[in-house]
């Protein structure tokens, strides 16, 4: 081989050399991009892996708080279907009210209505003094929604209301219409022998607690009455030992024997089933009303229990109504409501 070959040779290989050089530098510059995109990757990668972390640890959170709410709604839904079930257990009391027609008689079984409305397991007897039922009380108990109730008549004898105009004779008021309530329960109430009784005037004004204080009577439950009998309050009296009743505060014929007030009682319902013929009569002096109807339930002044805090509460006003004065015109259209204009029959039907 002469020196030309050979450096031909020389120079073929160096040209290898060198191309291999190159080729190698650029898988090595590519190596390096690649590197810096797969680093950027990682890192971006971390970023969102860091992000789902936090918003995963945030839902966590969130799903702990309304577990903590789901426990909370589930105790309310357990407690408020126990307070039904307590409600639906309470004895019962059955609420008379006698009633009659007069200008003023919706705007008051309005108010005792929105009262009663609120009580549980009461049943509310109305007996109008009237031949016919009337509209009114029917569309009260309709629009309060009331479950239990009934709505019945019997009217007060006219010579019962004789003198009805002379001021100073006043007839029996409520004597048909309580003892239509109690042949009512003795037929159809027999066997709620846990409830009770209780006579609740039209006009007067009930405190809510009255009706706690009621549903747990063996025989006969008993509470003072505000505004009664021409005093600030009628109450009975007791012995030291609180729970036996000795006297009465009343004032009007303290010799009676039950000198108390129609609303200062109720009685449980097993004692007027038991006591067939047990009423109210239009032929016993003025205020013995509720003597006479204690006493022929065979009741006594030792049987009296006790309520309202020890007779230290007042849950119960013998308020009264006064006769509205009305132009002698509309006096006379009262008698002949068809005569009354659309919004005057909204006031008293
Ligand atoms: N009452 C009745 N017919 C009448 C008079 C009154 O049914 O002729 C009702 C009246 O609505 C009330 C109860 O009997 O619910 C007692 O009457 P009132 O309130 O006039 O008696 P007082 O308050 O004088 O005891
Ligand atoms: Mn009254």
């Amino acid at each position: 081989m002469n020196d030309a070959s050979m450096i031909k040779i020389l120079l073929l290989i160096g040209c290898v050399v060198v191309v291999n050089i190159l080729l190698f530098w650029r898988q090595n510059v590519d190596m390096s991009e690649n590197r810096n995109d797969l680093e950027a990757q990682v890192l971006s990668l971390q970023r969102k892996r860091d992000y789902l972390l936090l918003k995963n640890a945030d839902l966590e959170r969130q799903i702990h708080r309304m577990e903590l709410k789901l426990e909370h709604i589930e105790t309310q839904v357990r407690d408020f279907s126990q307070a039904r079930q307590d409600r639906k257990n309470l004895p019962q009391i059955f609420f008379i009210t006698p009633t009659k027609f007069r200008a003023e008689q919706k705007a008051d079984l309005t108010r005792l209505g929105q009262t009663l409305a609120h009580i549980p397991n009461l049943f509310w007897i109305i007996v109008e003094d009237a031949d016919e039922p009337s509209e009114m009380p029917t569309k009260l108990l309709e629009r309060l929604k009331f479950t239990s109730s009934v709505h019945i008549v019997a009217r007060t004898p006219p010579e019962i209301r004789r003198n009805e105009s002379d001021p100073n004779w006043k007839f029996p008021r409520g004597v048909a219409q309580r003892n239509a309530a109690l042949e009512y329960l003795r037929t159809n109430h027999r066997s709620f022998k846990k409830s009770v009784v209780y006579f609740g005037d039209d006009d007067n004004v009930y405190d809510w607690r009255i009706f706690d204080e009621m549903r747990r009577i063996e025989k006969v439950g008993v509470w003072p009455v505000g505004i009664v009998g021409g005093t600030i309050v009628e109450t009975p009296i007791l012995a030291p030992n609180g729970t036996t009743v000795i006297n009465f505060t009343s004032i009007w014929k303290p010799e009676r024997p039950f000198p108390i007030d129609m609303a200062a009682f109720a009685v449980n319902l097993a004692l007027i089933v038991e006591n067939p013929t047990a009423e109210f009569s239009n032929h016993v002096p003025r205020g013995y009303q509720e003597s006479h109807f204690l006493e022929s339930l065979g009741l006594k002044r030792s049987d009296l229990e006790p309520k309202a805090d020890f007779c230290t509460k007042i849950y119960v006003w013998h308020t009264r109504t006064e006769n509205t004065k009305l132009l002698k015109r509309d006096r006379q259209r009262l008698q002949n409501p068809e005569s009354l204009n659309l919004i005057e029959k909204d006031a008293i039907l």
